[in-house]
């Protein structure tokens, strides 16, 4: 009730808000009625169908070179678009920028791309890659959360944001050599309701796919709580 009463609230104020500040594209800066306008998604490099399965990464369809030799636990991975750009623009000003504005649009971004992953029917739950708690007081959200939330929205698929937890604090790995990236993450995240996750095909999701090691782990979490397939889903893939 109060959820709903503070909600509603959000949105006068932000209809106020629209009246005293006319929204324009945060990447361009074109006035308008989006945040993020048509002529700069039109300009998204969208990866489409043929990408390596196991990472994601544009290709012809098949496993890419660099998978051949490496192991995740995730089953499938998949991403919107390519990490540059307008799309690398609109991250940086949604995740660091504090623009939650541009959720709506890149969600839909992630909801218009997601015929691509291959998942249509094969998934039972979304989950969002969580934040730890520090980083949720700093940053005040989880893009991954707000992401998820439009793209749920958008697909009817059950978003759960208490399954997984990251119970352990670590570096931004944005600042981190590849090979340091995955022992930052090693069992940083936990699962707390086993019994919803346990025989589920699960839609892990994130802003950006960089070296996987983030989405390795939460999977591998997801994995050992019973998942029974667990598939990556970024908004977009680092090249
Ligand atoms: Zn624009
Ligand atoms: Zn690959």
């Amino acid at each position: 009730m109060i959820k709903q009463a503070l909600g509603s609230a959000r949105d006068v104020w932000s209809g106020v808000l629209d009246l005293i500040y006319p929204p324009c594209c945060l990447v361009c800066g074109k006035a308008g009625d989006e945040y993020l306008c048509a002529d700069c998604l039109e300009k998204v490099d969208t990866i489409g169908p043929r990408h390596c399965s196991k990472c994601g990464m544009p290709d012809d369809g098949m496993v890419c070179r660099d998978c051949r030799e490496r192991e995740y636990a995730f089953d499938s991975a998949c991403s919107a678009g390519t990490f540059d750009g307008v799309l690398q623009t609109a991250i940086h000003k949604f995740k660091y920028r504090n623009h939650i504005v541009l959720a709506d649009p890149l969600g839909d971004l992630l909801y218009r791309c997601f015929a691509d992953a291959h998942l249509t029917g094969k998934v039972d739950v979304v989950i969002p890659v969580p934040i730890h708690k520090s980083r949720m007081v700093e940053r005040g959200f989880n893009q991954a959360i707000e992401l998820a939330k439009r793209f749920c929205k958008r697909t009817s698929l059950p978003l759960n944001t208490g399954i997984l937890i990251k119970h352990r604090n670590t570096p931004h790995q944005v600042n981190l050599r590849q090979e340091i990236r995955l022992t930052n993450v090693r069992d940083a995240f936990t699962v707390v309701n086993v019994e919803n996750v346990s025989g589920k095909r699960v839609l892990l999701v994130d802003d950006v796919f960089t070296t996987g090691s983030t989405l390795h782990e939460a999977a591998k979490a997801l994995k050992a709580a019973g998942a029974s397939q667990v598939h990556a889903y970024t908004l977009a893939r680092s090249l």
